[in-house]
Formats: C-alpha cells, structure tokens, sequence
C-alpha cells in the first residue's frame, strides 16, 4: 500500500470486525484445563480471522505454552511480532525457507523423505561451530490420506530422522498426527487413529528416536476424547469459540457489524438485487448495508440470513452482492447512519457465526476465515 493510500484513508465508515480477547483467553482457559498435557495455540490463517499475534499473545497469557501455523510464512511473522514462544510449522513445500527456520528457531513437521532431505539442506551452510540443526517433528498420517507419511512409508522415514539424528544435523522433537473424525466422538474411525498413533510412536522408538513431545489431538479431541491427549493438544477453533463437537460451551469472540448506507420505501411488487429473485410481498422499508460476499458474507446464505437492527432480526432480501445487502426492515424505522450486527456472540439477539454456518450450508471455520480485507479490524 503506497504511504498516499494511508495518509487518504484515516477514517473507515465501512464493514468493521472486533474481536473479543477477553472471550480468547476464557476459551484458552477451558482447554488448559481440560487436559495433562501441553497446549499449542493453532493459529493459522491469521488466527482463524482473529488476529494471528493477538489471539497468539492471548493465549499464551491463559495457559498456552506453544504457537502452531500452517506455513513458514505464517511463522516467521510470529517471531517479526515478537513472539519468542516455541513455534511449529507443518504444511511446506520442499522448497521453503528451511534455514530461516532454523534461524528463527522455528519448527517444522516433516511428513516425508524428500521434505526430511529439504530440511537437512536447510541446516548446511550454517557456520561450523554455531550449526544448530533443524528441530521437527515426524508427522503421520492417522487416517485421513491427507498430510503425513503413509505407514508404508514410517519406518523408513523414522530410521532415516534417527541416522540425522545421530549425525548432529536434526533434532526429533515431535511425532504426530491429526484425527479425521473427531468431531463425532462415537465415530469408531477415532480409535483406528488414535492406535495407528500409537503403533507410529512404537515404530519410532524402534528406530531410536526418544521424542519428548507427541501430538494428536486438535479442539475436539481435547474436549472429548482424552485417550489422545499424548503429551500436547493443538487447539485452533477452539481458542476462538467453536467447538465442532458440541459438547462445551466457548466464548465466540468475532463481531461484524455495518453501517446503513441506505434507506427507500419501496411499493409491494418492487423486485430487488441481481436476478430479481425477491420481490416485496408488500410495501416495506429495504435498509442498504456496505458488505457482500468479497468481504465474506456467503452468498449462499442470502435467501436465509438475518442481521440485528434497532434490537431486531430483520432478513436479507435479494441475491448477496459482491460489495452489497439489502434488509428487509418492514415498518421499523432504520434511518441512515445505524449500525447492523451481523453476527456476534449472540448474546444481544444478534445472529451467531454458527447461525450465518448454518444459513451458508457450511462450518463456522469457513465463515470467520473468510472475512475480506477491506473489512477494518477495529
Ligand atoms: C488446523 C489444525 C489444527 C487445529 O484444529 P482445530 O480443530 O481448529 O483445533 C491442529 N492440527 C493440525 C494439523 C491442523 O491442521
């Protein structure tokens, strides 16, 4: 952004998010206290929305003793923030910035023998004397086919780790893995993971590898399931209020509000937005509000979805526009300058991100990660 485009726009009069940190670090709490081991406060995708170095510094204040990310780049902007909590990064491409991960002492999961060699081509070239080593941890996959080494491929990564090991060119700090179904704690897919767990740390320790730390469980294992506690939990959702179990009440922490930037009376029989495809049954007040589906409101979620204004539920009308709502607000009396709650914790009557989830046929994660840009965080 040019210094002219700072300097143009003091003010915002437009979508605003506020995140509630006093609803972080009660959440925090709860997950410190649900389990014997360590807590990794995830925070990928900025924060799940929220803000990556402030729910990071919130939840290292309640009870959070390790930061998680997906990328390198996410790491690195942790530690240009500030933050000197242990860190571990688990999604790369072969080619990343290994040896600025072992600058900036953060770790890195290694799923495979071609990433186990990029990571060890990361760690040449440091001074002799001052070569540290890369510090990972061995990631397998329990049962999703997605990130992870194949059990076929286990033993063979865990003998070659353990010659670097030995080597002085790594350190094996963690093994772990991530349960697919864990948000129905009856599904029976969570035992076969939780044992194939099991069986990867035995083969690890076959091979000689003694790591203190080993990880499977994410939000709603560690509410639910305390068979994969291990010794440190990994908790994203949680943290910021959604727990994909359903078995624990959070604190939601997201707010999205937006200024009425419109109001007409319209006579019954007026169509509205793209396509028509909502005509007023009679005549009634539409309320304009500035925020479509570039700045995260599902368009999916049009035909169902409500906002609070003047203390009241009133339905979006019309497609979803990119940058645009309309609200059908009856005969209450919304004048231009009023603020629409979007979504928030619901405790005012306001639509919840469970609800808009639900409206969008979608999980509240995709709505608090999909909040645009140009929202201002407040
Ligand atoms: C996103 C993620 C987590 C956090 O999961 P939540 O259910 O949000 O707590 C943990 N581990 C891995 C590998 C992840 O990708």
């Amino acid at each position: 952004m040019s210094a002219l485009a700072v300097v143009a726009a003091p003010t915002h009069h437009g979508a605003r998010l506020t995140v509630d940190l006093a609803a972080v670090a009660a959440n925090t709490r709860v997950f410190a206290g649900r389990t014997h081991g360590a807590l990794m406060a995830v925070v990928k995708a900025d924060g799940f929305g929220h803000g990556a170095v402030d729910v990071a510094r919130t939840a290292l204040a309640h009870g959070a003793s390790w930061l998680g990310v997906t990328s390198l780049e996410e790491a690195f902007a942790l530690r240009d923030a500030g933050l000197r909590a242990p860190v571990l990064s688990w999604l790369n491409a072969v080619d990343a910035d290994f040896s600025g991960a072992i600058a900036a002492a953060v770790d890195v999961a290694v799923p495979s023998r071609e990433h186990l060699a990029a990571v060890l081509r990361g760690g040449q070239g440091t001074r002799r004397g001052t070569r540290r080593g890369a510090r990972v941890h061995l990631q397998l996959d329990t049962g999703m086919a997605r990130d992870g080494a194949s059990p076929s491929d286990w033993a063979g990564l865990c003998r070659a780790a353990r010659r670097a090991e030995r080597a002085g060119q790594l350190h094996v700090v963690g093994i772990m893995g991530h349960l697919g179904c864990a948000d129905d704690p009856d599904d029976p897919d969570n035992r076969a993971g939780r044992a194939r767990f099991a069986w990867g740390l035995a083969v690890a320790r076959q091979a000689g590898l003694r790591p203190p730390l080993r990880h499977l469980a994410a939000t709603s294992a560690t509410l639910t399931d305390p068979l994969s506690h291990h010794t440190m939990s990994r908790v994203g959702a949680g943290l910021v209020g959604i727990d994909p179990s359903r078995s624990t009440v959070l604190s939601p922490a997201m707010t999205l509000t937006a200024p009425v930037v419109g109001v007409r009376r319209v006579r019954a029989g007026t169509p509205v937005g793209y396509g028509h495809t909502w005509t007023a049954p009679r005549a009634t007040t539409l309320a304009l509000l500035p925020l479509g589906y570039a700045d995260g409101l599902p368009r999916a979620a049009g035909p169902r979805a409500e906002v609070l204004l003047r203390g009241r539920r009133h339905r979006l009308v019309g497609r979803v526009s990119m940058d645009q709502v309309v609200v059908d607000v009856g005969e209450d009396a919304v004048v231009v300058g009023e603020t629409a709650v979007v979504f928030g914790p619901g405790g005012s009557g306001e639509p919840t991100v469970a609800e808009w989830a639900a409206w969008a046929d979608t999980i509240e994660h995709e709505i608090v990660t999909g909040i645009g840009s140009r929202v201002v965080r407040a």
